[in-house]
């Protein structure tokens, strides 16, 4: 017997969730595994505790709950952040066509329009993609007149900023950042709970007979005029030092790292709750196997951990 509090050497397993796009493919079932609704799976939400998704503990001593009740119910493995609610969404997203031209709202915008939601920062590492791949990110206006002219006016090849993109890539989306994820693209995403997108532009798309709707107001209202440099949100991320954690990212609403494991990377659960996705390869946590496609989160407290075998990771807290 062991006197030392269990519930913190727990890691929390999550079962993942998937949705339907019309942009999907089936690359989540074929490639990663998993057990997929259609060839049409645009997205695999690993961790969440989102309303329009809420992800269940997958075994041990909370399996079957939500990821939302045990926030609510234990926020001392949360570190007891006192946050209204788990402030995280992981998901990896195939798209096998494009995505549509969006953009999101911060929190103070979301707060005001959308019922209290978060607003939404995201991230995305590049996973996988085709040889001439490109991404949107921002636009060619000068200012909200010439960006709302352009918009109202369908001149959607002269805005649009596209920039090529590689495997290992690592891209900030702020609120306000015009974006669109290009058919043929894998990419893992980390972002604020929030499920708030503004469709600028659709490429007049017909789903079940009808274009998909927009948000040309809101859009418009959030779109950053002129659109930050390109090189800012960008980071070559696929060769970074091996056996320890790199950190990509550390914004007010998350912090980010990759780590590429090929013996073993040593490191103390500093934070108020670690998640971490396996996305290549296979391995140990702590003597637990875990290969690509687990979704887990070492709570606080959990103390030392210890990486084994070789596989890669993106780990993440607030
Ligand atoms: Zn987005």
């Amino acid at each position: 017997m062991r006197s030392t509090d269990q519930t913190k050497e727990q890691i929390i397993f999550l079962k993942p969730i998937f949705r339907q796009m019309v942009w999907g493919g089936d690359r989540l079932g074929r490639e990663w595994n998993y057990e997929i609704p259609g060839s049409d799976t645009g997205e695999c939400w690993g961790v969440s505790a989102h309303p329009n998704g809420d992800c269940q503990v997958r075994e041990g001593m909370y399996e079957g709950e939500l990821l939302s009740e045990l926030w609510i119910k234990h926020p001392d493995l949360f570190g007891n952040t006192g946050l209204d609610r788990f402030p995280l969404l992981v998901k990896i997203i195939d798209a096998k066509a494009d995505l549509s031209i969006q953009v999101h709202p911060d929190d103070a915008y979301a707060k005001a329009h959308e019922n209290g939601s978060l607003g939404k920062t995201e991230c995305w590492y590049v996973l996988a993609c085709d040889e001439d791949a490109r991404l949107v990110i921002g636009h060619n206006a000068k200012d909200k007149a010439e960006l709302t002219a352009m918009i109202e006016e369908g001149r959607w090849t002269e805005l649009i900023r596209e920039i090529p993109v590689k495997k290992g890539d690592f891209i900030r989306i702020d609120p306000g950042t015009v974006h669109a994820i290009k058919g043929g693209i894998m990419v893992m995403e980390t972002q604020q709970s929030s499920d708030i997108t503004y469709r600028v532009y659709d490429y007049d798309r017909m789903v079940d007979g009808r274009p998909r709707e927009l948000h040309i107001d809101k859009s418009i209202d959030v779109i950053t005029a002129p659109a930050g440099r390109v090189e800012e949100s960008i980071l070559k991320a696929d060769e970074l030092p091996q056996n320890t954690m790199n950190l990509l990212c550390s914004c007010e609403c998350f912090r980010v790292w990759k780590t590429d494991v090929t013996q073993e990377v040593t490191f103390d659960q500093a934070y108020p709750f670690l998640i971490m996705s396996v996305i290549e390869g296979e391995g140990t946590v702590n003597g637990r196997s875990v290969r690509k496609g687990d979704h887990f989160i070492l709570p606080d407290g959990y103390g030392e951990v210890i990486l084994r075998g070789k596989m890669q990771l993106i780990a993440s807290t607030v």
